[in-house]
């Protein structure tokens, strides 16, 4: 046999066998291959990216408040040990995000959309952002990336330490699934029980989104693009308060 032809065999079932774990570790849903370390690394970096692009609120009212009901969040997650931070862009944008590792980014647009009263509200969205980061959701589309670009391309693995920047800059764009979005909405619903705030704020969030929906298209809000609301994700959120249906928190 050639060394070609043994090399390419060889690649053959390299690439079999890539693609039977790949698909084990998939199963219904790809589970995380990145140590918690490694996530930190990202949402580091995502961070770093993403307070190079907006500035930060570090000193009013608004800032103080998204901190403290993160502050009041954090004892009922279910990983603590996270460096969470939680802080307000200065952008008219209706959008909150996290990174995975423990960054949370509330915009001004979502902020004033909700209103000075409602800390029920900005309570529950930022909740779910910290269940994003706590079911590993970004961390998983991440792993899920990279078994795919393995196998398709049994090239240089995405992973590598020198990728950081372009990983951390993908994570700024990521658009979760459904499971995802019922999952953080599921997870922030307990943590803002637990930490006694009221989790039917979500369904006030919910009622805004729509009024903005109505108003203005969908288009207009990064956090309606990015989390589509439907009548199921609504009524699933109705039923768990309900029927306090908390699984998660502390
Ligand atoms: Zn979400």
């Amino acid at each position: 046999m050639s060394n070609a032809l043994h090399y390419r065999l060889v690649r053959l079932c390299l690439l079999f066998l890539l693609t039977l774990y790949a698909s084990t570790l998939m199963g219904c849903r790809t589970r995380s291959f990145l140590s918690t370390k490694q996530e930190i690394a990202l949402g580091r970096e995502g961070a770093r990216q993403i307070e190079q692009e907006y500035r930060i609120d570090i000193s009013s009212n608004d800032a103080e408040r998204v901190r403290r009901i993160g502050a009041r969040l954090l004892p009922h997650v279910d990983q603590r040990d996270m460096p969470y931070s939680f802080k307000v862009l200065e952008s008219p944008e209706i959008n909150a995000l996290s990174l995975p590792g423990g960054p949370v980014y509330v915009f001004r647009g979502l902020i004033d959309l909700l209103g000075d009263e409602d800390d029920d509200a900005l309570a529950c969205v930022i909740a779910h952002e910290i269940g994003h980061v706590n079911g590993r959701h970004a961390a998983r589309q991440i792993s899920s990336q990279f078994l795919t670009s393995l196998v398709i391309g049994f090239g240089v693995p995405a992973g590598a330490n020198q990728d950081l920047a372009r990983i951390a800059s993908g994570l700024l764009g990521l658009h979760y699934s459904r499971d995802d979005e019922l999952d953080a909405d599921r997870r922030g619903l307990s943590y803002a029980h637990y930490a006694g705030y009221d989790p039917s704020g979500m369904l006030r969030v919910f009622e805004k989104f729509e009024q903005v929906e109505r108003r203005v298209g969908a288009d207009r809000s990064e956090w309606l693009r990015s989390h589509p609301l439907n009548l199921s994700r609504i009524s699933r959120a109705e039923v768990v308060i309900e029927n306090k249906n908390y699984r998660y928190g502390k």
